[in-house]
């Protein structure tokens, strides 16, 4: 069997690699070693209209769960305040239907997708999965973290969200929870899907992260569980090189999810979309440096604000729960009608940077780490 291209991995990034592939009249096959197309769904569901609208995806009815109209954001001492996020445009969508979406799209333009297939190994002259051995002039990594676990763990939290029903979940409303020594070095989440039922998450490093969330559920109050996953996610930016010879790696594998948050859907998304046109152009022109525009393309998109958001992320493994409760003390309310008007859900080291305060008051600064700070700023 032949195909130009094989993707491993049918989830958003393979997904919507394949589908450029195949518009540009190449064969693809994608391989999914699941038994379904966008399941198990270990995703918040978080992403903004916009980043769906450059994905090309225009979510269809089934895919699209409710506008996200508000953040509460929580310090370790309860202290709190709530952005209004109306401008950022952001959505719940359904994972599940989401994926499914793009791989009608791929499958329209001419791309195969097999499921319960599984990547095995590279050979001499294409790939052998579970079941056969496949020609191809190049394959595609989509993997997700799972392809990084092998290559350095150190980059790696392991999370748990759980699907529940509970009368304290609002519709539209986001819920983030800080606090360094029960999540270290992340936070707690709740992600509405609507009135009374959405999804509650948890990563931090050294934790058991079922107990955490078990505990964060308790005090909450009364509440039922649907749906419980348990998945590693990847909070050290990019690999240094999404190109190895005649393989291409993309998305989570490609370590292309927000340092800051670990969402991907977007950014992940947007490496598959770049990969697919850098491949295409590759494979009629047989030139190597085409392939690599693919790297060129998502770095000049994504590179700088990715190195910012390390550097957030430095100084949120780096902080205890006191600088994080002085800080939240600092937050006025003009701060939070700043954010609140901006439209940066992609870009969001800005508004990282006004409520960390630093711009305006180097105090705050000098409780932190002073030339990381500055880089921050640069
Ligand atoms: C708990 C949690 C919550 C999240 N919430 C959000 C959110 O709200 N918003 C957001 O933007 N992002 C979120 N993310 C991140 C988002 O899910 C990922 O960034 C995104 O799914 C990455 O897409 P991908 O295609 O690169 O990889 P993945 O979605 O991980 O897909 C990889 C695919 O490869 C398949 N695969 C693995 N090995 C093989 C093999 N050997 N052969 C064939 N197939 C294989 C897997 O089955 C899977 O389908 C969340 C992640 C987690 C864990």
């Amino acid at each position: 069997m032949y195909f130009d291209v094989v993707v491993a991995g049918g989830s958003v990034a393979g997904l919507l690699c394949a589908r450029e592939i195949a518009s540009n009249g190449f064969s693809v096959l994608v391989i999914e070693e699941d038994y379904e197309i966008g399941t198990p769904e270990h995703c918040g569901g978080l992403v903004s209209l916009a980043g769906l609208e450059e994905l090309g995806v225009i979510p269809f009815r089934k895919t699209f769960e409710h506008m996200i109209e508000s953040a509460k954001i929580t310090a370790p001492d309860g202290n709190n305040f709530t952005i209004n996020s109306k401008k950022q445009r952001v959505v719940e969508i359904s994972r599940r239907e989401l994926d499914k979406q793009i791989a009608f799209q791929a499958q329209r333009n001419g791309a195969v997708i097999k499921v319960k297939t599984s990547f095995q190994e590279i050979t001499d002259t294409g790939i052998r999965t579970n079941e056969e051995k496949i020609d191809c002039k190049i394959f595609v990594d989509a993997r997700g973290v799972s392809s990084l676990i092998h290559k350095d763990r150190t980059g790696i939290l392991s999370s748990a969200q759980y699907e529940i029903y509970a009368d304290w979940i609002k519709k539209g409303n986001v819920e983030v929870i800080f606090d360094q020594e029960k999540y270290p070095g992340f936070f707690a989440w709740i992600i509405p899907s609507n009135e009374g039922k959405g999804k509650v998450g948890v990563a931090g490093r050294g934790i058991n992260v079922a107990e955490t969330i078990d505990k964060i559920l308790e005090e909450k109050g009364n509440y039922s569980t649907i749906r419980k996953i348990f998945a590693p996610i990847w909070i050290k930016g990019p690999i240094k090189k999404f190109v190895e010879g005649k393989t291409v790696i993309i998305g989570d594998a490609a370590g292309q999810a927000k340092p800051t948050t670990a969402g991907g859907i977007f950014t992940s998304g947007m490496g598959g979309v770049y990969a697919g046109q850098a491949i295409s152009k590759f494979l009629k022109t047989n030139n190597s440096k085409d392939l690599e525009e693919y790297q060129k393309n998502w770095t000049d998109r994504f590179g700088s604000e990715f190195e910012k958001q390390s550097l957030a992320r430095k100084i949120l493994e780096r902080i205890d729960n006191n600088t994080i409760n002085k800080l939240f003390e600092s937050i006025t309310p003009e701060i939070i009608n700043e954010i609140s008007e901006k439209d940066d859900f992609d870009f969001h080291t800005g508004s990282i940077i006004k409520l960390l305060g630093i711009k305006n008051s180097i105090k705050t600064a000098q409780t932190l780490i002073g030339g990381e700070l500055k880089k921050l700023l640069g």
